[in-house]
């Protein structure tokens, strides 16, 4: 009962995860005993963050591969299942935001968003469930947002591909969870990245933050290990199709 957090001998691959929240999850699930996959488009970006997990003492590599291409993923997947191991914890970090005003949106953003925020996660999920399902367990960790329950002026696609990313959950729990696997979603709150680089800026978005959110304050992107080590371990084998809401109590305030 002790080790019911303890990730040692697992392998966790997760997407987009060279910077921001996928990179602190790394670290996080490192921390507590995971091998950690990186991925990114770029080989060299997921190589050098693997690089520094590695000198901090940890079991770390890179894997290059966009979530929105399909062959790709798979090819991915199955050299990581040959040459590495199992992939025991899959995290879907990869997203993109756009922000324009609703009827100014250009369509070929919209697919841009939709692309890697909803259909990434299908595709990586699909290919990375087929083996969990042969041995019969298997952990996925869909990342969220606030904006997959309310939606914001000027990024709605990104709130539809994250309300999608809800219902994926839940859907790829029903499917997978007879073959021991859980699926499960993290929905952070506002937290200070380089994707929200120019709402942390911005003065007026700060102190309407500070007021919405009981918490009063910008999240810490370390404060969602907790919940990503929790849902990665077998902590939570009995949890499964939640979306967890890290939020410093911002979903629970009107
Ligand atoms: P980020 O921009 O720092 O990181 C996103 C990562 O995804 C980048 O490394 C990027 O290279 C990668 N990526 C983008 N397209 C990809 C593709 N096609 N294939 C593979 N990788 C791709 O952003 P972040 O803030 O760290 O966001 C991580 C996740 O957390 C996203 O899903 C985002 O929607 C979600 N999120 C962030 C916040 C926040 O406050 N920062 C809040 C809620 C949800």
């Amino acid at each position: 009962m002790n080790n019911l957090f303890d990730l040692s001998g697992k392998r966790a691959l997760i997407t987009g995860s060279a910077r921001g929240i996928g990179n602190l999850l790394a670290s996080g699930l490192a921390a507590h005993g995971a091998e950690i996959v990186i991925n990114d488009r770029r080989q060299e970006r997921a190589d050098a963050a693997a690089a520094a997990l590695v000198a901090q003492g940890y079991r770390a590599s890179g894997a290059a591969f966009d979530v929105t291409q399909s062959v790709q993923v798979a090819q991915a997947v199955a050299q990581i299942e040959e040459t590495l191991g199992p992939i025991d914890i899959l995290i879907n970090n990869a997203g993109i935001q756009r922000r324009h005003p609703f009827t100014e949106f250009p369509e070929e953003e919209w697919d841009e968003v939709i692309n890697v925020n909803q259909k990434g996660v299908f595709i990586t999920s699909q290919q990375v469930a087929k083996y969990m399902m042969n041995r019969r367990r298997g952990k996925i960790i869909n990342i969220g947002s606030m904006q997959s329950e309310l939606g914001r002026k000027t990024i709605t696609p990104y709130a539809a591909s994250k309300g999608a990313v809800k219902m994926l959950t839940r859907g790829m729990c029903v499917e997978l969870a007879e073959y021991n696997i859980q699926v499960n979603g993290i929905a952070p709150g506002y937290f200070a990245t380089e994707m929200t680089e120019p709402l942390v800026k911005d003065e007026a978005f700060s102190s309407w933050l500070y007021q919405r959110t009981p918490a009063a304050r910008w999240g810490r992107p370390e404060e969602l290990i907790g919940a990503a080590v929790f849902l990665a371990s077998s902590a939570s084998d009995f949890v499964n199709g939640h979306l967890l809401f890290v939020d410093g109590g911002m979903l629970a305030a009107v």
